[in-house]
């Protein structure tokens, strides 16, 4: 019988500025969310790369900012804390956030104590925990990896666990994304590399989830074109602005993708591990996508043909096309020298742990294969071999 689509709905608050040179245009978009006084969130390596002058140095003199760097690869509940006290302290009413998936999901999540008046982030995990109105929020990414720029998802390292927690939620997505691809040209190869594999997961997990709908299925069809197309040339020469700028059209795409659909066990597992072991994030999915990829085949040979052709490769049936897609992702880690599970030192005694926050991740129910802890035991074996 033939199956028409369930009702859902699509919802996108971010204004999104694409372009090389957008964040000229920083001071037009905070007058009109009415931002006076911001608090700049970003990191050192960031600032160092001289990425945060560059931006302010956009603004007129009598803006007043204030800027926090304090902010962990991986953030951290605390870092999240003393943000909000920043916030408080300076007297803010808006958040600039401008780095990569660490400041800017430590960017949502100060928003979020400072609406509510709050000091601990922990007691907003899960998915629509309700909030009162963030303060304008506007984000410019400077990697092309998480999407968080249109995402409703912070993820925060719950410190007292060693776990990465997700805050999910609409109110949590940006005001503003500004894309500006001049601002990756500094992201040096292995960070282009893990962010990029990152992006390209987000993008598949969104097309294979069990919630996936036809606008994220667009969406997410249109980044692994875009994404496997110009991770290798943008890796190969980080100064290459076409790639750089098809790069973060990509992941941002892959953001809205999986915001409308979701990630699924491969971002189980990397946010396991990434928690217990302080690893990044775009390495631990980079490592796990082909391994979970071979292990929910049968489930959807399909879908993983159509991510094959997306790819532009060629191939005779689902089978041949699924089997195709699973052996290009493992060629392109290679191609960008990602690194491999052995050189991680994960502690095997470690795994069964790895399995269980794994299989209790909120995004487990979206994988296409069901997951228990076992399964998770499974994948972690199969990377184990190599
Ligand atoms: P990141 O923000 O941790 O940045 C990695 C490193 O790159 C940092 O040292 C940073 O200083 C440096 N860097 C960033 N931009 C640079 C530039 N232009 N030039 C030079 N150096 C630069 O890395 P990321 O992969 O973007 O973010 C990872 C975080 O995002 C993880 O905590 C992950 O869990 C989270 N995440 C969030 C979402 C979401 O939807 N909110 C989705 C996926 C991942």
């Amino acid at each position: 019988m033939n199956t028409v689509q369930p009702v859902f709905s699509f919802e996108l608050p971010t204004r999104i500025v694409f372009g090389a040179g957008s964040s000229k245009n920083l001071f037009e978009e905070m007058n009109a969310l009415k931002a006076s006084r911001p608090l700049i969130v970003t990191d050192k390596g960031v600032k160092a790369a001289g990425i945060v002058d560059k931006v302010l140095a956009g603004l007129p003199g009598d803006i007043k900012y204030q800027i926090f760097d304090d902010v962990d690869p991986n953030p951290k509940d605390i870092n999240v804390a003393a943000g909000a006290k920043s916030y408080k302290e300076f007297g803010a009413d808006s958040i600039i956030a401008i780095g990569g998936g660490s400041p800017i999901d430590c960017a949502k999540a100060i928003g979020v104590l400072a609406a509510n008046n709050a000091t601990d982030i922990k007691a907003y995990e899960g998915k629509n925990v309700p909030s009162k109105p963030l303060p304008a929020l506007i984000c410019i990414p400077t990697t092309s990896g998480t999407g968080s720029e249109v995402t409703f998802s912070s993820v925060i390292n719950d410190t007292g666990k060693n776990y990465k927690m997700t805050v999910k939620n609409p109110y949590t997505a940006p005001k503003t994304a500004i894309c500006d691809s001049s601002l990756t040209l500094s992201v040096p190869a292995h960070i282009t590399a893990a962010t990029g594999v990152d992006a390209l997961t987000h993008a598949i997990e969104a097309f294979t989830a069990t919630c996936a709908e036809p606008i994220s299925d667009a969406a997410a069809l249109y980044a692994i074109e875009l994404i496997y197309d110009n991770l290798k040339p943008a890796f190969e020469d980080g100064s290459n602005l076409k790639a750089r700028d098809n790069m973060l059209m990509g992941s941002m795409l892959a953001g809205i993708a999986f915001s409308h659909s979701d990630v699924a066990s491969v971002h189980c597992i990397a946010e396991s591990l990434g928690g217990m072991y302080d690893l990044p994030h775009g390495t631990c999915n980079a490592i796990f996508l082909p391994y979970m990829m071979e292990y929910c085949m049968d489930y959807c040979e399909k879908r993983y043909a159509r991510v094959a052709k997306a790819m532009g490769l060629s191939f005779n049936s689902d089978k041949e096309g699924a089997k195709a897609a699973v052996e290009a992702v493992k060629q392109l880690a290679k191609d960008v020298a990602l690194p491999s599970f052995a050189s991680l030192n994960v502690n095997p005694s470690d795994y069964q742990k790895i399995a269980a926050a794994s299989a209790k991740n909120i995004s487990t129910e979206s994988n296409p294969r069901p997951m228990k802890e076992e399964d998770y035991m499974a994948v972690l074996e199969m990377a184990h071999r190599g």
